[in-house]
């Protein structure tokens, strides 16, 4: 007998001979499926669409995660990728998608303007997408790396499968003080 275990849920499947059934419970198999079959809303608005389209390209392949199809209807989507910044004059069209898509759905703000506004600091940029609609995922990055939002999109994967609603933000892969370039140049400064 086998063990999969998936966000906190152990699964058991027999082999051999004994193969032919598994158990779960209902809800580990509902957001394993979930986890999936994310349909994409990507609401695009600036030069973070350059990464955006960088990650579906065969390159980084976002269809190996099983969320590379795009809908262009919010009712057939559940996941709302905001990539770019976000006007005020946008923000009620983009309130209004994200009230359009069925539950359960999710929100990944993608790079530093979605997520807070960037260094758009004026009156006519919305200071991150929480102001107007709950966001699960902020990928940090002006642009993110594909990278970086591939963890962004896997982070999202193993919260669904969790069933975690908590906002997560992507961390860097390597801490930048920690960088060996970095360390070598800051000891070649002190020398
Ligand atoms: S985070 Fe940077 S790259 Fe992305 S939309 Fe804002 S300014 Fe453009």
């Amino acid at each position: 007998m086998g063990e999969i275990t998936s966000g906190g849920a152990s699964t058991r499947v027999l082999e051999g001979t004994e193969h032919g059934f598994a158990t779960t419970r209902v809800d580990a198999l509902l957001n394993w499926a979930k986890k999936y079959s994310l349909f994409q809303y990507p609401f695009v608005t600036a030069c973070c669409g350059m990464e955006y389209m960088a990650m579906a390209s065969p390159r980084f392949d976002m269809a190996r995660f099983g969320a590379e199809v795009p809908r262009f209807s919010p009712r057939q989507a559940d996941l709302l990728w905001v990539v770019g910044t976000i006007s005020q004059r946008q923000a009620p069209a983009l309130k209004r998608i994200y009230e359009q898509m069925a539950d359960p759905k999710w929100v990944l703000a993608f790079g530093t303007c979605a997520s807070c506004g960037g260094f758009y600091d004026n009156y006519t940029t919305l200071a991150g997408i929480d102001k107007i609609i709950p966001c699960d995922i902020y990928v940090p990055g002006c642009p993110p790396r594909p990278e970086a939002v591939l963890d962004g999109l896997m982070l999202l994967q193993d919260k669904i499968a969790r069933g975690d609603r908590t906002p997560a933000v992507v961390k860097p892969r390597e801490d930048p003080a920690q960088a060996e370039r970095l360390v070598a140049l800051q000891r070649k400064e002190r020398i």
